[in-house]
C-alpha cells in the first residue's frame, strides 16, 4: 500500500468556502426580503459567523485539508510531540528509544535555530519533523494574511531544511487555528496538515495524572495524540511516559507514518 492510500485525507474541494460564502449571501438577502429588516439585519451579523467557526476547529478540513486519524495503521498510534526543540527534548528521545517507540516533532523555526543539535538528534533517532511555524505567534496566527504565513511557514520550512538536508512534509497549525490563506501556502511547499484524535490538554497548567486521565481513554488503533514540550520541567517527559505505558497495555504500538 503507498503512502497515499495509507494517509488517504479526504479533503473538501477548493471552492467549498467560497461558495459556501455566495449561499450564506444569498440566505441572508432571502431572510431580509422575507421576514424583514429585523430578521435581516439579525441573519447579516450571525450567518459570517458561521465561515470564522471552522478557523478555531482544528480538525476541520472546510478551509485546509486535514489528517485527524492515521488511516491503515493498524495497531499503531501516532505521538505527535509540538512546540520544540526544547530543554525536554532529549529526554524524550531517550524515553522514545527505550520503547523503541517513534514519533513526529512539530518543531519552531526560531527554536530549532537555536538549538540544531537537537533537531540533527530527532532525525538520526529515526524520527521525523514537521512545520509548526517560525515564530509561534498564537494569539494572531489565526488572523494572519497570505504574506505572513507564507512567511512563518516557509521560513520553518528552509530552517528545517537547512538543519536537516530535507524539508518537512508534516504541517501542524499553531493553536490548532486554520484560516482560508493557509492551504494554498501548504499546497507550495507539499505539506500536509495534521490535527489530533487525542489530546491532555498538556500546555495548560495541568497535573500529568489529569493530562494521562484524558488521553488514555482515547488511545485507539489509528489514533493522533497532542503532546507539548517545554513546559514545566519534566512534565513532558512524564507525560509521554505515561502515554508509552498505556499504549502497551492495549497492544498499540507509537510509530510514524512512511
Ligand atoms: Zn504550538
Amino acid at each position: 500500500m503507498s503512502m497515499d492510500e495509507t494517509l488517504y485525507c479526504p479533503a473538501a474541494p477548493r471552492w467549498l468556502p467560497w461558495a459556501a460564502l455566495l449561499l450564506a449571501a444569498a440566505v441572508v438577502a432571502l431572510v431580509w426580503w422575507q421576514l424583514g429588516t429585523g430578521w435581516g439585519l439579525a441573519a447579516l451579523l450571525l450567518v459570517p459567523g458561521l465561515f470564522v467557526l471552522p478557523v478555531f476547529l482544528p480538525n476541520s478540513g472546510f478551509y485546509a485539508p486535514v489528517l485527524s486519524r492515521w488511516a491503515g495503521a493498524g495497531q499503531r498510534i501516532w505521538l505527535t510531540i509540538d512546540d520544540g526543540p526544547s530543554a525536554d527534548t532529549p529526554a524524550l528521545l531517550a524515553l522514545l528509544g527505550r520503547h523503541q517507540a517513534r514519533a513526529t516533532f512539530f518543531l519552531v523555526g526560531e527554536r530549532a535555530a537555536a538549538r540544531p543539535e537537537l533537531v540533527r538528534a530527532i532525525v538520526a533517532a529515526g524520527h521525523s519533523i514537521g512545520n509548526h511555524s517560525h515564530s509561534h505567534p498564537q494569539a494572531w496566527w489565526w488572523a494572519l494574511g497570505p504574506a505572513a504565513l507564507s512567511s512563518q511557514i516557509g521560513q520553518c520550512q528552509q530552517q528545517l531544511a537547512a538543519i536537516t538536508g530535507s524539508a518537512p512534509r508534516w504541517y501542524r497549525s499553531v493553536v490548532g487555528h486554520t484560516n482560508p490563506f493557509v492551504a494554498a501556502v501548504l499546497r507550495r511547499h507539499g505539506l500536509r496538515r495534521v490535527g489530533w484524535s487525542a489530546r491532555g490538554y498538556d500546555g495548560v497548567a495541568a497535573e500529568v495524572p489529569t493530562v494521562l486521565a484524558r488521553i488514555t481513554p482515547q488511545l485507539a488503533p489509528g489514533a493522533i495524540v497532542l503532546l507539548h514540550e517545554g513546559g514545566r520541567p519534566g512534565q513532558a517527559e512524564a507525560v509521554l511516559d505515561g502515554v508509552l505505558q498505556a499504549a502497551a497495555q492495549r497492544g498499540l504500538r507509537a510509530d510514524i507514518p512512511g
